[in-house]
Order: structure tokens, then sequence, then C-alpha cells
């Protein structure tokens, strides 16, 4: 999953970067208003995070632009405390969610987590595909209620996979949601990973659409 950050304090960028990292998720930062718009119109994100208190252009500003061009990416907005005009203006705008400045990352975590869930339009937080499960609050994946050890870049792509488990997904998708905008970006070396996870997961799991991409089989019950 691929999160664009929009903040102009960096000892809170640095933070959230930290922590979304840890979390499984990989993050784009912009630190004023102008180049959050454009990254948000540019590159897939699966949900953006967004400070209303910007630089060059505000956040309710951003907001509007993106949902007036038609982006429909999940966006919770950061305001400031006692804020409460901005936190109606930017619903009005089109934000999904808010979170008041000073926040517990944990809170903005879970608040992140279930908007990914509502936005693939999943009830339940914890991802299934067959015997395959998968838990976002502690990033961890079992098979048969065995305990998958994987790497961060195959958790991301199993994640992914997971939360749109009902479809085939295609290299470049893949490509565009689990790496960040700075990365070298070869879509020859998704099928490694592929493989990788193939082996770890079994190999029946993983279905290669020709042409098309991947696809999660649900085998073994749930
Ligand atoms: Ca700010």
């Amino acid at each position: 999953m691929r999160i664009l950050l929009v903040e102009d304090e960096p000892d809170i960028s640095r933070q959230l970067r930290a922590a979304l990292g840890d979390a499984g998720y990989v993050v784009d930062i912009a630190p004023d208003g102008e180049e959050g718009q454009f990254l948000g119109e540019t590159e897939p994100y699966d949900a953006v995070i967004l400070d209303l208190g910007l630089p060059k252009v505000d956040g309710v500003s951003v907001l509007e632009r993106w949902r007036r061009a038609g982006l429909s990416t999940p966006v919770l907005i950061l305001t400031a405390r006692g804020g409460w005009s901005d936190k109606v203006a930017g619903f009005d705008a089109g934000a999904d969610d808010y979170l008041t400045k000073p926040f517990h990352t944990e809170e903005l975590l879970a608040r992140l987590r279930a908007l990914l869930r509502r936005a693939a339009g999943h009830a339940q937080p914890m991802l299934t595909c067959g015997d395959l499960r998968l838990d976002p609050k502690a990033a961890r994946a079992t098979v048969n209620g065995e305990p998958l050890r994987l790497t961060s870049l195959e958790y991301r792509l199993l994640h992914y996979m997971m939360m749109h488990g009902d479809r085939v997904i295609s290299r470049t998708e893949l490509v565009e949601h689990l790496y960040d905008q700075d990365f070298d970006r070869d879509s020859n070396t998704i099928e490694v990973f592929i493989g990788r996870l193939r082996k770890k997961v079994g190999p029946e799991r993983v279905e290669t659409v020709r042409g098309l991409g991947y696809r999660l089989m649900p085998i073994g019950a749930a």
C-alpha cells in the first residue's frame, strides 16, 4: 500500500514516515500543497494523509481540486486543535476522516487501516483468501494457521494482493503500489518477488493470468 503524506512540519513527516514504514506502507512526502496536489494527481496512491495548514496551497484547496478532477483516493486530514471549522471545510471538500494535532501515531495507523479497508470494500479487519490470512494491524500473515516469514516487500505484495483478491492485478499496478516515487522501478523485479512469494505460500495460490497479471487463488477453508 502506497501512501502520500502532505505535511510541512519536518518532525511530523519524519516520525510518520518511520511509523508508516514499520507498519508495511511505502510513503511519499510532499512538504507543501503545490507538490502534494501534483503528486496526488500523477501517482496512484492507496490513501493520502493531508495536513490542512500548508505553504503555497492550503490543504482544503488541494482536496477540492483533487475531488473536482475526479480523484477518489481516501483522504485523512490533519487539523489544528480547536479548528472545528477546518474539519467542516475539510469534509465538505471531500475528506474521509480527520485527526486533530497532536495525535497518537497508533490512532493514525488505526484510522488509516479502516480507510484502506473501506476503500477496498472489506468490512473485516482480517484479510482472508482460502486459509491464507493477513492481519494488517500486526503486519503478519499465516497459511493454515502457520506463520509466514515474509520480507517487507513480500509482505507488501501479499497485503496489496489480498486487499484486491477478487481480481487480476497487473505487474504495472503492483509496481505503482509497492514502491515509492524515488525507487528505480522495473516491473521485471515484480516477477522475482512473485516467485519468492509463491515459494512461501505455495505456488498454486498465485495464478499467472497470461498477458494480464496475477490473481490470488482461495485454497483451503477460511
Ligand atoms: Ca502545517
